[in-house]
């Protein structure tokens, strides 16, 4: 599973991060309008999790989704491989309906890899997302740089460098598939259609109308894609639907369950406060990478966009199997922290490295330019806070669902990082807005000062997460 999901993410973010350059570069768009492009991209990709859990929980398994998922991906990156100009939005159509049926789905097949109880859950997560995290630093380095043509220029002529960075997207995503295909040996029954106790001929139509289904909604996800205004309706909708829809499922369950339901709904939303500070990655740090930092890291000539775009992805690969070791040795002596307090300590985290973005106009120059050195720092100190929050609110999305609603849920917590990408968007739009026709210094005051708040409002919420936690415990039915 780690494998097969590290080269998805190689596609799927080697492609996110071609597609606002490619926007503005190929497609002749203005900056704003391919920022907008790119939010209502993520925003669709993470909102069709939901979509694609609930499918595979009530039609496919997780087998099928996963591997209908990769194929939509294959098509889609070979669509953009062949004229990414002529049928961009096609391509990513498919490549967002495709993401939607791969991405919770394999999330929840590693939760099913352990028994209910095992305490090496927590840990197992932890390593995948290592995988995660190494598949989008090498295909968010690589597909770019070839594209732009930074990377093996003698021998791929400048007409074909887009192509060759598409096709790599969707090589890769074979890799991702044929890894899957001799891993299913190994995974017993896990996974397998969700319908076998009904006739086959019935199965196999149920499964054929959903292939069917998903095939119709590339056009109309095109269409709503290009248009972005659409993503603020859709955004508005699809949130609410899934809620109620949760909220209709529950009469299926006991008290308990629903109890823990409800746990998970909490996780969820907390889990959009965390995302909404930490996309700032893509959006707002970005432009205060380019404006306001030095591009020196220790002595060495980097560039600072390059740093903010990996070093997060560095730190998890380094630091997310050391961790969730951690947790096992906690466990073994009885110590290790619950999900609530994990999650209170993610909040913690992220306060302190966004405090340290805040510091750094302490370092700053006459002309407004401060020391990448510490920005570092405060990737470091946020990234444990995200080795607390994401890979746990996974294991904990397996552990607190149903067993017959569990890649939904798993697709819930991905479209609550949907609402997080989105008002990570409104939140940076806000400080860039405060910061128009500024100097670079006093843009520099602007930035800092914004990310000083942020680092307030999340040591609030790990307050109140952790002094809350009892209430959510008991909610949890002994679910740790
Ligand atoms: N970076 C993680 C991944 O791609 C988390 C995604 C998310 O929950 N937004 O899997």
């Amino acid at each position: 599973m780690f494998f097969s999901e590290m080269w998805e993410r190689f596609s799927f973010y080697g492609m996110r991060g071609m597609l606002v350059f490619f926007m503005i570069h190929q497609l002749d768009m203005t900056k704003v309008v391919a920022n907008l492009q790119y939010g209502a991209t993520q925003a669709f990709v993470y909102a069709f999790t939901f979509v694609g859990g609930m499918l595979a929980d009530k039609i496919l398994g997780y087998r099928r989704s996963l591997f209908w998922g990769g194929l939509l991906m294959i098509v889609g990156s070979i669509i953009l491989a062949i004229d990414p100009k002529e049928f961009f939005f096609l391509g990513i159509g498919f490549n967002i309906v495709g993401t939607g049926f791969f991405k919770p789905n394999i999330s929840t097949i590693v939760g099913r890899l352990y028994k209910e109880g095992d305490f090496r859950t927590d840990a197992g997560f932890s390593l995948f997302y290592a995988g995660v995290n190494l598949g989008a630093l090498l295909g968010g380095y690589l597909c770019i740089a070839i594209g732009q043509r930074d990377l093996f220029k003698d021998y791929i002529g400048a007409q074909y460098a887009w192509n060759v960075a598409f096709g790599l997207a969707a090589i890769v995503m074979v890799v991702s598939l044929l890894t899957f295909t001799n891993t299913q040996k190994s995974l017993a029954t896990i996974g397998i259609s969700p319908l076998l106790h009904i006739e086959k001929s019935k199965r196999r139509l149920y499964e054929w109308l959903t292939y069917a289904g998903s095939l119709a909604l590339i056009p109309v996800i095109m269409i709503m894609v290009s248009k972005t205004k659409y993503t603020d309706i859709f955004m508005y909708i699809i949130g609410p639907c899934s809620l109620l829809y949760i909220f209709y499922e529950m009469k299926n369950y006991s008290a308990a369950e629903n109890k823990k339901l409800t746990a998970a709904i909490l996780f969820m939303l907390l889990s959009i406060i965390f995302w909404a500070f930490f996309e700032q990655s893509g959006g707002s740090l970005s432009i205060f990478a380019d404006n306001n930092l030095q591009h020196s890291l220790f002595g060495m000539n980097l560039s600072p966009n390059g740093i903010n775009n990996s070093a997060n992805s560095v730190f998890v690969i380094i630091f997310a199997t050391p961790l969730g070791l951690l947790w096992i040795w906690l466990n073994r002596r009885k110590i290790e922290p619950n999900t609530i307090v994990k999650f209170g300590l993610g909040f913690l985290f992220l306060a302190g490295g966004f405090y340290i973005f805040y510091l750094t106009r302490l370092f700053a120059n006459a002309q407004g330019v401060t020391s990448l050195n510490v920005f570092t720092l405060g990737w470091l100190v946020i990234t444990f806070g995200e080795l607390c929050l994401s890979p746990i609110g996974m294991s904990i999305m397996t552990k607190l669902s149903p067993y017959k609603l569990q890649a939904m849920i798993m697709g819930m917590w991905f479209l609550a990082s949907a609402y997080g990408q989105y008002f990570a968007g409104l939140l940076g739009a806000n400080i860039a807005e405060a910061s128009e026709n500024a100097t670079n210094s006093q843009a520099l005051e602007v930035y800092t000062k914004g990310y000083g708040q942020l680092a307030l409002y999340s040591l609030v919420a790990g307050a109140l997460v952790i002094a809350g936690s009892p209430f959510i415990k008991k909610l949890m039915g002994g679910v740790k």
